[in-house]
C-alpha cells in the first residue's frame, strides 16, 4: 500500500534502529517527548520502544484533546443536554469519557439524546433533519479539527440553521508545549513533533522552541519509520549541538500550513484568555472560543453553563501521566480500577490515551520486525 508498506520495510527499521544505536551517546540519558497522541499509539502499537537503546527514554506528551479536556467541561456540555429539546452530539471517541454522573453513553442509556456524529458538518445535517430540536456539537482537537468546525459554523449562519450550536472545546498545541517546558519537574532533550496539527499550523511556530529554548524538533508522520527518522533527526541535531525544526512529515506537512484553513480559524474563532487542562492547570491563550460575530451558534452564549471546576477522582494519577512525570502502569488504578471497559480516566478511553495504548499493547515485550510489516 502506498505511503504505508515503505514505512514499515524490515530492512529499512533495521537499519534506522542501528543508526539510532550508533547516534544515542551510551553516556547520557535521553528524554525525548512525542506530543502527539497518535505518536504515543502508534510506538505501542508497533513496540517501537523496544527497537531504541534503553537510555531513549520517549515522554508521552498532552496530544490527545479527549484527554486533556478536564472533567467540568464534559459536565457543562452534558448539563445543556439535559434539556429535552437538545440532542448532544459529539465524535465516538468522547462518548465512553466519564463526567461526574458518568459519560455521555451513560446518560443516553438514561435517556439523553445523545448522537455519535463523524464531523461537525454531520451535525449540522442532524440540526436539518431535526428542525423542531437542538442540535449541540461537542467540540474537541487541536488545530487538526477546528477549522472543520470553523466552516461548519460559517455554512450554518450562510444558510441561516438556527438549532444548532457548538460548544467548544478546542485547544491549541503550542502553549500546551510552553507549559511543559515551564514545568520544573520536565527535563526533555528534544521533541517529536505533531504530524496531523502541523497540516494546518506547519512548522514555523515551533522556532521558539529551538531558538529560545535550544531544543530540536522533528515533526513526524505515524508510521514506524516516520518516528524512528524523526528520532534520528534529533538525535543528530543533539550530538552536533544544534536546535532546529525539521519537517520529516513533509510529504503531508507544508512548512507554512494550510492558509485556507487558518484563514477558517480567525473567521471563526478567537483565543481564550485562559482555559483549563486536566494534568497543566489553566493555561493562558490555549484554547479557542467562539467570535461575538458567531454568539447566536455559540452553546456557551445561547445556554446556561454551570462552569463548575472538577477534579479528577484523588488516586487517578491522569494528569502525573499526561505530564510525563509518570509512566501509565505507574497509575495505582492501572489495570485493576482502571481499564479500558471501566475507565476512570479519560487517557483509558481514547485510542491515543497514553493508558489505553498501554494497557492494549504492552503484551508486545519485544517487537519483531514482522509484526511490524503485519500489523493492518
Ligand atoms: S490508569 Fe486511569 S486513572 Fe490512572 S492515569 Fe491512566 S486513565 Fe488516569
Amino acid at each position: 500500500m502506498k505511503f504505508v508498506d515503505e514505512f514499515r520495510e524490515p530492512e529499512v527499521i533495521t537499519r534506522t534502529s542501528e543508526e539510532i544505536r550508533r547516534l544515542a551517546d551510551p553516556r547520557r540519558h535521553y528524554r525525548i517527548m512525542e506530543v502527539c497522541g497518535g505518536h504515543t499509539h502508534a510506538i505501542y502499537r508497533f513496540g517501537l520502544k523496544d527497537l531504541l537503546p534503553s537510555n531513549i527514554e520517549l515522554i508521552h506528551g498532552p496530544g490527545c484533546p479527549v484527554c486533556v479536556l478536564p472533567m467540568g467541561r464534559i459536565d457543562d456540555g452534558l448539563s445543556i443536554a439535559q434539556d429535552p429539546n437538545v440532542i448532544f452530539a459529539a465524535f465516538g471517541d468522547m462518548m465512553r469519557v466519564p463526567g461526574t454522573q458518568g459519560s455521555p453513553l451513560e446518560h443516553k442509556a438514561r435517556g439523553m439524546d445523545v448522537r455519535i456524529v463523524y464531523s461537525p458538518s454531520d451535525a449540522l445535517k442532524l440540526a436539518q433533519a431535526n428542525p423542531d430540536k437542538h442540535v449541540m456539537f461537542f467540540a474537541i482537537g487541536f488545530e487538526t479539527t477546528a477549522p472543520s468546525t470553523a466552516l461548519t459554523l460559517v455554512r450554518a449562519k450562510t444558510q441561516g440553521i438556527h438549532n444548532f450550536s457548538v460548544f467548544c472545546n478546542h485547544v491549541t498545541i503550542i502553549p500546551a508545549i510552553r507549559a511543559i517546558l515551564d514545568s520544573p519537574d520536565m527535563r526533555i532533550d528534544a521533541f517529536i513533533g505533531p504530524g496531523h496539527v502541523s497540516t494546518v499550523i506547519g512548522c514555523r511556530p515551533y522556532e521558539w522552541i529551538a531558538k529560545n529554548e535550544n531544543k530540536p524538533v522533528a515533526v513526524s508522520g505515524f508510521e514506524p519509520l516516520d518516528i524512528l527518522q524523526s528520532i534520528v533527526m534529533v538525535l543528530r541535531q543533539l550530538r552536533a549541538n544544534e536546535a532546529k525544526i525539521e519537517n520529516q512529515y513533509k510529504r503531508v506537512v507544508p512548512w507554512e500550513g494550510n492558509r485556507a484553513a487558518l484563514r477558517a480559524m480567525a473567521e471563526v474563532f478567537e483565543l481564550r484568555p485562559y482555559f483549563e487542562w486536566r494534568g497543566l492547570g489553566f493555561i493562558s491563550q490555549s484554547a479557542l472560543r467562539i467570535r461575538d460575530r458567531y454568539a447566536e451558534w455559540d452553546a456557551e452564549q445561547r445556554f446556561e453553563v454551570p462552569g463548575v471546576r472538577v477534579t479528577d477522582p484523588k488516586a487517578a494519577q491522569c494528569g502525573e501521566v499526561l505530564k510525563g512525570v509518570l509512566k501509565p502502569h505507574q497509575c495505582k488504578l492501572f489495570g485493576k480500577e482502571c481499564t479500558p471497559e471501566h475507565p476512570i480516566g479519560a487517557l483509558m478511553v481514547s485510542s491515543e490515551g497514553s493508558c489505553a495504548a498501554y494497557f492494549n499493547y504492552e503484551h508486545r515485550k519485544t517487537a519483531t520486525l514482522a509484526s511490524i510489516a503485519s500489523v493492518a
